[in-house]
């Protein structure tokens, strides 16, 4: 969580370091601040956003070529002007900025005390600022040197970025556990740092993903990235894909909703080129390169972690349907505390928007060290979750900006039943024609969503009729159980309604409890064979005169009298329905926030990619 931006060149800093926070401000928008370097070192924040900053920020001197900015997500103190980075030393000289947890901070912050050092912020990242500038003092070393033996003594995660006033040439940058990317500018001496790499596309298409470890030293124009023993290391650059359209929001109010209206096109990118539905035949490297491993495999361990979760649980219903596999779904927070038997013929996947989830990232080093085959599918390319992986599969949705994710949603769930039929295919579990006969499904659903995104007018009566409940139940069987939780949690993040996701046939043991006539309950009633079992759910929904809104069917009139509205979606076959389903769901909480006055893209509290634990 978290933004960091950083610059060093020959143009001028602060445009370069705002416009690009403003790129990564969906990472948490607590509190924003500059450090600029014009042979001063100035620092500018202020509690609120990047908007917030430009205000306090209007009237001072923000030049120099080199400077950083952050927006953060406060884990250590709350939000205010004071615990706002950048943070300074204790002499006021070394500023820094923190993307991460430091987990020893206390004991850390002790000795410093002992050392006569005060603070001014109740923040774990001051604390490190302290700590090099004492190092430096107190051991005779260099800045980079001082920064190094810091971040030998320190526990916990980080990315970040360090200017000191009597290093005027110098950035430094360093990353364990939280990403950090860096943009090699056009002209030399140039480079830009960012915790991911949508700051950085307008700039230069030439980036390095930093290991974990490693520090990266600017000075003299020159740029050495060395891992924490001082050896120095040979980058890989990557040529980046991402154009500047794709982080704008094309005539859209909020980036939810361009997010989707893109669900044709992102779904599409999916599987795109990644099977032949008339020979059920594929081109996935991952499913060619380990195919006798997946035709051994004995179970598949999905992990994940809120919405990405969700994409797990429709997988077990996947890979059971397809691979006829036994599947465990895994909050990826749980699994990395808990002491789980895992064996070598065990496939665990590990499913993040991001690829830098700190859970996901701590369950699947989990799952490596006790043997088993990780496998990722994440949407971020060049992120720590690929990397981590054995294989896997990008899921290609495109930038997912806003924080209630939706595309990337589909998108996982896309390329789930791609690895789960691939995986079917290798353990003959189902013939060439069944698996055609599911792609080529699956090549309708763009059409299908198309139609479905048709429902929007509908769907913004709905939310003009329901947007004063407190309350909101969601109902689903079989596939669509999970749908119900994503709706749930969609309407939960973004318009701070309370809302419940169950298993239709579980509302009796508890829940139909909360039913009254104040009570929405949107039921996922489409094709399937549950669907009679889920009518009878309806009933006892409206015997408790609960509010019944119902997703049926393309055609089903059969619950008009029942229910007190209907949603008619474009039918596919029940395996790949939550595709479909989750499309009103996802209108729905849009509109309903929106009409609460509720900031879609920024939900309070949240941030886009949790990378701290
Ligand atoms: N732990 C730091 C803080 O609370 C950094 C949090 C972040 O990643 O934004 O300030």
């Amino acid at each position: 969580m978290c933004g960091i931006v950083a610059y060093i060149g020959s143009k001028e800093a602060y445009p370069i370091v705002v416009k690009g926070l403003k790129r990564l401000e969906y990472r948490g928008y607590d509190s924003a601040g500059v450090a600029l370097m014009n042979g001063d070192l100035r620092v500018y924040k202020t509690k609120g956003k990047v908007s917030d900053l430009e205000s306090a920020a209007k009237d001072a001197d923000v030049s120099g070529t080199i400077g950083m900015g952050h927006t953060r997500w406060a884990t250590h103190g709350e939000p205010n002007d004071a615990n706002a980075h950048p943070h300074l030393s204790l002499s006021g000289k070394v500023s820094l900025i923190h993307n991460g947890i430091i987990e020893n901070y206390a004991t850390l912050k002790e000795g410093l005390e002992q050392r006569g050092h005060t603070f001014t912020s109740e923040t774990d990242t001051e604390v490190l600022a302290h700590l090099i500038e004492d190092v430096m003092i107190n051991s005779g070393l260099s800045l980079a040197d001082a920064v190094r033996a810091s971040l030998k003594q320190v526990v916990g995660a980080y990315a970040i970025v360090i200017l000191s006033k009597d290093n005027p040439e110098h950035l430094i940058a360093a990353r364990k556990g939280s990403p950090l990317v860096v943009g090699i500018g056009s002209e030399a001496g140039e480079y830009f740092f960012a915790s991911d790499a949508t700051p950085l596309a307008e700039y230069t298409k030439k980036v390095i993903y930093m290991k974990d470890g490693e520090i990266a030293i600017v000075e003299n124009k020159e740029m050495t990235i060395k891992n924490i023993d001082n050896v120095v290391q040979v980058p890989y650059v990557h040529e980046l894909e991402m154009n500047l359209e794709m982080l704008e929001k094309g005539g859209y109010d909020h980036f939810m909703l361009k997010e989707i209206y893109e669900q044709p096109r992102s779904i599409y990118d999916s599987y795109r080129g990644r099977f032949n539905a008339a020979s059920g035949t594929f081109h996935m490297r991952s499913l060619e390169e380990y195919s006798e491993q997946l035709a051994q495999i004995k179970r598949l361990i999905l992990i994940g972690c809120g919405t990405s979760w969700h994409a797990g649980l429709v997988a077990e219903y996947l890979f059971e349907d397809f691979a006829r596999l036994p599947v465990e779904v895994e909050y990826a927070s749980e699994f990395r505390y808990r002491n789980p038997v895992l064996f070598s013929d065990d496939l665990v996947m590990a499913i993040s928007q991001s690829g830098e989830t700190a859970d996901t990232l701590a369950a699947m080093d989990l799952a490596k060290r006790k043997s088993a085959t990780v496998f990722g599918v994440c949407n971020v390319v060049g992120s720590s979750i690929p990397r981590l992986s054995d294989a896997g599969a990008y899921t290609h949705a495109g930038p997912e900006i806003g924080v209630a994710s939706t595309k990337a949603f589909t998108s996982q769930v896309t390329v789930l039943t791609l690895l789960a039929l691939g995986i079917a295919k290798a353990r003959k579990t189902m013939s060439d024609k069944e698996i055609s006969k599911v792609m080529s499904a699956l090549e309708e659903i763009p059409d299908k969503i198309e139609k479905a995104l048709l429902l929007n007018d509908e769907i913004v009566k709905l939310a003009e009729t329901y947007k004063d409940s407190r309350n909101f139940l969601y109902l689903g069987r079989g596939y669509n159980f999970p749908v119900a939780l994503e709706g749930a949690l969609k309407l939960k993040e973004i318009s701070y309604i309370h809302a419940e996701g169950y298993p239709a046939a579980e509302m009796k043991h508890g829940p139909i409890a909360l039913i009254d006539a104040d009570m929405p309950v949107v039921v996922i009633a489409t094709n399937s064979e549950h669907y009679e079992k889920v009518v009878s759910n309806i009933q006892e929904v409206k015997a408790r005169k609960g509010k019944v809104i119902a997703v049926v069917s393309e055609g089903n009139t059969s619950l008009d009298k029942i229910v007190d509205h209907v949603i008619q979606v474009p039918e596919t076959i029940d395996a790949l329905s939550p595709l479909v389903n989750t499309i009103p769901l996802q209108l729905l909480s849009y509109h309903i926030a929106v009409m609460c006055g509720c900031n879609v893209d920024q939900p309070r509290n949240l941030a886009k990619s949790v990378t701290v634990e």
